[in-house]
């Protein structure tokens, strides 16, 4: 039997790295969807991956700092679907990378505000209709909001992920009575397109720390993770294969933040 069949699930980020690959990930396994991203194109491209397993789709060109488009995205969700299950609230950006000393308060809110704020307006929305039948919430954190980043010049970055673990916790907590599960994955780096969105300011050379291991190793791969291995993940949060795993921050990094 498919793991998801005739859920509805949301993503956030769905045209890029981790959220294309839950997408298509929850097409094989009997989802149809609401995939939103800011970028149309690409976004498109996704949508005919998954329905070629099935699924159907509905593509929202957004940006979740929009609060209004949000709140119509699920009033979309409702009257296409009349239900909601899954929210994946994966959209991401690493900002701005710079020493602190450097950074701008702008650079800084820009950062905290797509992802923490974001991750919280996804959230929010979603309850209206979480609430009708239960559902399963899942925030895409990081490692480099629970561990000091061997790089510097993530100060913004694992603030709003430190934010989105605590937000998870809290989130599971004020919902557990609705039957809302609340989860956050904990990625080590994954190969997708995510340093595109990254602006490292000059300062950061001066002060940059030398890694305490080779680049790119990993204990378990010698290598990042692909975006797959976190949709699989994912996929088990959203299921009620999981139904009493809630609250909590998994990790799923070849053990990276052991090193
Ligand atoms: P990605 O850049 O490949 O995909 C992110 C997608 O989010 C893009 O399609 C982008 O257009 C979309 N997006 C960004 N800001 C948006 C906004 N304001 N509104 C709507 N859509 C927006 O990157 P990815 O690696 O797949 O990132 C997904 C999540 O995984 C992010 O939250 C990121 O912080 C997290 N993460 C990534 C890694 C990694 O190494 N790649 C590690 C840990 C955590």
């Amino acid at each position: 039997a498919k793991r998801i069949e005739g859920k509805v699930a949301l993503i956030t980020g769905a045209a890029s790295g981790i959220g294309r690959a839950a997408a298509i990930r929850f097409a094989e396994e009997g989802a149809n969807l609401v995939l939103l991203d800011r970028d149309r194109q690409t976004l498109a491209v996704v949508c005919r991956e998954a329905e070629a397993f099935g699924a159907k789709t509905i593509a929202v060109e957004a940006d979740i700092t929009d609060e209004q488009s949000l709140a119509e995205v699920y009033r979309k969700t409702n009257s296409a679907y009349g239900k909601l299950d899954i929210v994946f609230a994966n959209a991401g950006i690493n900002g701005t990378l710079s020493p602190i000393e450097h950074m701008s308060k702008e650079e800084w809110e820009m950062t905290i505000g797509v992802n923490l704020t974001g991750t919280f307006l996804t959230v929010k929305h979603a309850i209206p209709l979480l609430k009708e039948n239960g559902g399963s919430v899942i925030v895409t954190s990081s490692i480099n909001g629970n561990r000091v980043f061997s790089n510097i010049g993530f100060s913004a970055y694992s603030s709003s992920k430190a934010g989105e673990s605590a937000f998870t916790r809290m989130a599971a907590l004020e919902l557990a009575d609705y039957g809302i599960r609340v989860n956050a994955v904990c990625p080590g780096a994954i190969a997708t397109h995510i340093d595109q969105s990254s602006k490292p300011k000059p300062e950061l050379k001066e002060v940059e720390i030398p890694v305490e291991y080779p680049e790119g190793s990993h204990p378990l791969e010698k290598g990042p993770g692909e975006p797959e291995q976190v949709a699989s993940l994912v996929l088990f949060l959203a299921s009620d294969e999981s139904s009493h795993i809630t609250g909590t921050s998994v990790y799923i990094d070849g053990a990276e933040s052991l090193l």
